[in-house]
């Protein structure tokens, strides 16, 4: 099933790194497998109770195929097309055989110490794999290598910074 189908059929999404997670209350059985499998990445006392990159997604798939209901779904993403990035002096990018630039990240370098983060885009067909996490992940990776803060001036990329403990210390206040 994709993602557009679990969403209309009522599941909720929890985003991982290799994996997304869906889960729909309604249908969960409380046979507690997910919990026994994996306290890690499932603990019903925590929000959000399902954290993804707490375990391989090897794991975390071996776990919910333990599921009896079908109340755990996942999807596991595209990692190859992540090692398909391009880049140049202000720009990763995702382009097709024939050159069409179908996602993006673009970002400047400001004064010594700061990389701004302008905008991001993905193609319609390639929403759901997590390919704008990753590309902000590359200028993330950026920061850091080269000692600089992140200003983000793209909505999405904040919430991504926001979202993650370790993103957060680099956003530049
Ligand atoms: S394994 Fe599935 S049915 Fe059992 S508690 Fe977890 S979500 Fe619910």
């Amino acid at each position: 099933m994709t993602e557009q189908e679990l969403l209309a059929l009522g599941y909720r999404k929890y985003t991982g790194r290799d994996i997304d997670v869906f889960f729909k209350k309604e249908q969960c059985a409380k046979s507690g497998r997910c919990v026994k499998g994996s306290t890690e990445v499932f603990d019903p006392g925590r929000k959000p109770w399902i954290l993804p990159d707490n375990e391989t997604s090897d794991k975390v798939k071996a776990v919910i195929d333990t599921c009896p209901s079908g109340a755990l779904m996942y999807i596991v993403k595209n990692k190859q097309i992540f090692n398909t990035f391009k880049s140049d002096e202000n720009r990763f990018y995702l382009e097709t055989p024939e050159g069409k630039v179908i996602a993006y990240v673009d970002y400047v370098v400001s004064g010594s110490d700061v990389l701004i983060i302008n905008g991001t885009f993905v193609d319609p067909s390639l929403r759901g794999q997590g390919i704008g996490q990753s590309l902000i992940e590359q200028v993330i990776k950026l920061a850091i290598d080269n000692d600089k803060k992140i200003v983000t001036l793209c909505p999405f990329a904040r919430e991504i910074m926001e979202a993650n403990e370790g993103f957060r210390q680099l956003i530049h206040r």
